[in-house]
């Protein structure tokens, strides 16, 4: 018996492409039925994150023309990563593997055939990770860029190149639904998962229709949400600039002594110089210091799992999967 398999897109005012997209996956998801890879009960699931345009609408007439499509309307715009999250996980009693993708078509369809024989393999999560970035404009390629190097720098680990083409399995899904948090990047949580994964690469087209959603300033916003969602690493920051500034003023203070040897010294100078540095260090040391604990108390307010078990060898009991 194959498995079911749930395609989920977010879609955000995508009228322009939702035809061409509905059709492209239509034909890849019968195609991979009449084949027998996927049951016939695997779905197309659009997510509706508040579209002010006529999306919604299509989605169920989709829906109402094949029971193939089915939709999910979000109460309002929530962003990208809300809307996959809804998606997933309302499918998630349903689904026994998904496969997320952006509703532009600029992920290749067909890299899901190499997804799915990896999961069937015992992958659990199949991270698409797209090869060059010849479409995009040198624009969009360099501040993407830059954004993948500050995350990896602040702390924030993600996968290089990997937006939200990917396919992840039930218990991968059971897995993220155990992650409470409300500012949720689901490109840093889903690696903290863990279970098997693998990486399959495609080409990233040009989007189809339509404008990018993730205009410059969405994506700084998407970065910082990244970041301080992820990493106490800037805290961490204020703390060594503090030690810094610190041993400047030991610096000054040496120097200055030096000096005085030398016999060439400036009245009060050296007091006002070295007590500027010293306090301005000690301040932000101590302020360090208190981000180290508010650090430690943010994360624990997330809550998040502290361990996932992937199985429990147990002659008695038995040989069981489960979660803590
Ligand atoms: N999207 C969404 N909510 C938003 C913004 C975007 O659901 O508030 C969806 C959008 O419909 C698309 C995906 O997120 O399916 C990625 O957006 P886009 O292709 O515009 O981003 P880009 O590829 O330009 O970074
Ligand atoms: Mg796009």
């Amino acid at each position: 018996m194959s498995d079911r398999l749930f395609f989920v897109i977010p879609c955000y005012n995508e009228q322009e492409v939702l035809p061409e997209t509905a059709k492209r996956l239509e034909r890849k998801a019968t195609g991979l039925i009449a084949a027998g890879r996927i049951s016939p009960e695997s779905r197309i699931v659009f997510v509706n994150d508040g579209s002010t345009d006529g999306t919604w609408e299509m989605i169920k007439k989709l829906h109402a023309g094949n029971p193939l499509f089915s939709g999910v309307n979000l109460s309002r715009n929530r962003g990208h990563q809300n809307a996959l999250l809804a998606g997933l996980l309302t499918v998630r009693p349903y689904a026994d593997v998904t496969i997320s993708m952006d509703a532009d078509l600029q992920d290749d369809i067909d890299a899901s055939d190499e997804m799915l024989s990896k999961y069937y393999e015992g992958v659990d999560i199949v991270y698409g990770v797209r090869k060059a970035r010849g479409t995009d404009t040198f624009f969009k390629r360099t501040t993407a860029q830059c954004f993948y190097r500050l995350m990896n720098f602040m702390g924030a680990r993600t996968i290089y190149n990997h937006a939200d083409y990917r396919l992840m399995s039930r218990r991968a899904l059971d897995g993220l639904n155990e992650f409470g948090e409300v500012n949720l990047f689901l490109r840093g949580i889903v690696p903290m998962i863990g279970y098997p994964s693998d990486v399959v690469y495609y080409e990233r087209d040009k989007r189809f229709a339509g404008e990018s959603k993730y205009p410059f300033g969405k994506m700084l916003a998407f970065a910082m949400e990244g970041i301080t969602s992820l990493s106490t690493r800037p805290i961490q920051m204020i703390t060594g600039l503090g030690c810094v500034i610190f041993l400047v003023s030991l610096l000054i203070l040496a120097y200055s002594l030096a000096r005085h040897a030398m016999g060439s010294t400036v009245a009060g100078w050296t007091f006002l110089a070295v007590s500027i540095w010293a306090i301005g260090g000690l301040i932000l040391l101590s302020l360090g210091i208190i981000g180290e604990y508010i650090g430690k108390i943010y994360l624990e307010t997330k809550a998040r799992p502290r361990f996932i078990v992937e199985q429990f060898l147990d002659r008695e009991h038995g040989t069981r999967e489960g979660r803590a």
